[in-house]
């Protein structure tokens, strides 16, 4: 694919305006061309004016034709995905496989967000008949449906250059909603993003879609992604990233004349609880599982499991032991940016400085520039308590053990960490239920619990909430991963006395489109 490095708006490229910026090598450090130029605030105006002139067209097709859009970016990207694995092997590192894993998982979720849209699982259909005989009031005719937002603004991941970016979750979820998209890209992955926006695009224009349902703009996220989010075409955003990004998004969506949603999905630490049974009779098992989970993919995943308790005794040390062996032989591993590779050199530095916090190992291979060296930290539960700088992502393959000295010390624990996406229980099945308090905590901390297991590997599926109290996401009641993503971006509308013929289909009588409906509190249609 020929790379042209400028945003696209609608069926057509931006101008090269400004500086050329470079897509950098994070293995050699040197740049891949082309140069790539920064959207400015004219292209931000069009491509939101665009957006909500298509929503006017795009928010009336039907689910099947909005599925059929989903399905042919899901085919364009199979069909270029060895020239997109190879760009984007060489701006994140990331290693082929892990990227074939990605894309196929990218394609997955546009088809499967399309088959929910065409399933009606969003809709929620309601019908509450009137009755002008009710004393001493006529009861109207009330029925209601999710119908979508408008234009929304996606911030692509630096960690997902697939699955979470330019074709990935928020925006499936937006085109299957009904809503057009527009892009801020990572400037972790500029060719990436291009090559696949460059396929939505096309995939746009064969299937007809009014022009600017999609649009990606390349820019600073202090000054284009800002702009794109105060511009008052937009009607929500979707984030991945830091939480410092994330709030201050959220802040700047707040503060406009008419406010609007931002579904952040920030930093999580992802705390594991081991119980004493479980550590004793699976305690090398658990410490493998948990040393692979931190290290997957050198670590750079907002499920890393940064956070484990286990309760002080003979089985801990010989975990702790474990762990610090497995920890000591890990290769050292690229990192997506220099800049993500600094930001975890200073957080390890920052940690081994707390007092009462000792690093128990670290890679012996010190690896190249660039690259990050796993790290095993270890502290007690009453440092832990006394200490809110222990709660801090550090993103990359570390991770922090907490012994406590008793199992209420454990549960004291639980009820003090914030809001995270996923938390863990290893414990044997008579464990359970004398721990009931510790899953009740939990389930109040997290959007996702794990029995047994590790949290990294996030299946993209219908009962899959990615997503958790703040400071996990800026909104605890939406995740951003599964079909129940496309609900962040719709809201409902209730008619009220309307003639039959006026009504959308979804909620006409003779329910012509044959969908599940709630009609006078009893479900049809299923
Ligand atoms: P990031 O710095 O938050 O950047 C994410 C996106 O938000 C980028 O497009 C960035 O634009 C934009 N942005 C950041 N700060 C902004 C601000 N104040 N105003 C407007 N836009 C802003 O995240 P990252 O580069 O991917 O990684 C940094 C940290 O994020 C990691 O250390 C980790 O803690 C966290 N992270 C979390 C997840 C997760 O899944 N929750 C994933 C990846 C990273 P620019 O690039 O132009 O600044």
């Amino acid at each position: 694919m020929n790379l042209k490095g400028l945003s696209i708006i609608g069926q057509r490229r931006a101008k090269a305006a400004g500086n050329p910026n470079a897509a950098l090598n994070p293995a050699t450090g040197s740049a891949i061309g082309p140069d790539f130029f920064w959207a400015t605030s004219g292209d931000v105006d069009e491509a939101a004016e665009l957006a909500s002139k298509a929503f006017v067209e795009f928010r009336r097709w039907p689910a099947k034709r909005r599925a059929a859009l989903l399905q042919r970016i899901a085919e364009l990207l199979e069909a270029n995905a060895a020239a997109i694995i190879e760009r984007a092997n060489q701006e994140t590192a990331l290693p082929a496989p892990r990227l074939q894993g990605e894309m196929a998982r990218t394609c997955f979720q546009l088809r499967f967000c399309g088959e929910a849209a065409i399933n009606h699982l969003f809709t929620a259909a309601r019908i509450d008949h009137g009755d002008p005989n009710r004393k001493p009031l006529p009861k109207p005719d009330l029925r209601s449906m999710m119908i979508p937002l408008g234009p929304v603004v996606v911030f692509s991941a630096s960690n997902f250059p697939l699955a979470f970016s330019v074709a990935g979750g928020d925006t499936a979820a937006a085109f299957a909603a009904g809503c057009p998209a527009i892009v801020k890209p990572h400037h972790a992955h500029l060719g990436t993003s291009e090559m696949v926006g460059a396929l939505i695009q096309q995939a746009a224009a064969e299937s007809g879609a009014p022009d600017g349902i999609f649009s990606m703009l390349y820019g600073n996220g202090r000054e284009i992604g800002t702009a794109l989010v105060k511009h008052p075409r937009v009607k929500a955003v979707g984030f991945t990233g830091s939480r410092s990004g994330g709030r201050a998004l959220m802040d700047a969506a707040a503060a406009r004349p008419e406010p609007i949603p931002v579904y952040a999905e920030m930093g999580s630490i992802n705390p594991v609880f081991v119980l004493n049974g479980a550590l004793g009779q699976r305690g090398e098992e658990i410490a493998a599982g948990l040393h692979g989970s931190v290290t997957l993919g050198v670590g750079q995943f907002c499920t890393n499991p940064g956070l484990v308790f286990i309760e002080a005794g003979d089985a801990a040390k010989n975990f702790v032991a474990k762990l610090a062996s497995l920890f000591t032989a890990t290769a050292a591993g690229t990192m997506l940016t220099s800049g993500l590779c600094s930001a975890y050199q200073s957080g390890l530095e920052k940690f081994s400085k707390i007092s009462g916090v000792k690093r128990v190992a670290i890679a012996t291979n010190e690896g190249r520039a660039g690259q990050a060296r796993a790290a095993l930290f270890e502290t007690n539960a009453k440092n832990f308590l006394n200490n809110p700088a222990l709660m801090e992502e550090i993103f990359g393959p570390s991770t922090l053990l907490v012994e406590c000295a008793s199992r209420a010390e454990m549960l004291q624990a639980a009820a003090r960490v914030e809001g995270q996406l996923t938390a863990t229980i290893h414990a044997l099945p008579d464990e359970v239920s004398s721990n009931r308090e510790l899953v009740e905590a939990l389930v109040n901390k997290a959007g996702r619990l794990l029995f047994g297991g590790f949290p990294t590997g996030v299946e993209v599926a219908h009962a899959m909430t990615h997503g958790g109290p703040y400071p996990a996401t800026s909104d605890g009641r939406s995740t951003s991963v599964g079909t129940r993503a496309m609900e962040r971006f719709l809201r409902p509308v209730s008619f009220q006395n309307f003639p039959d013929a006026m009504l959308p289909a979804e909620l006409q009588e003779s329910n012509p489109l044959g969908i599940p409906r709630l009609v006078d509190g009893k479900l049809t249609g299923c």
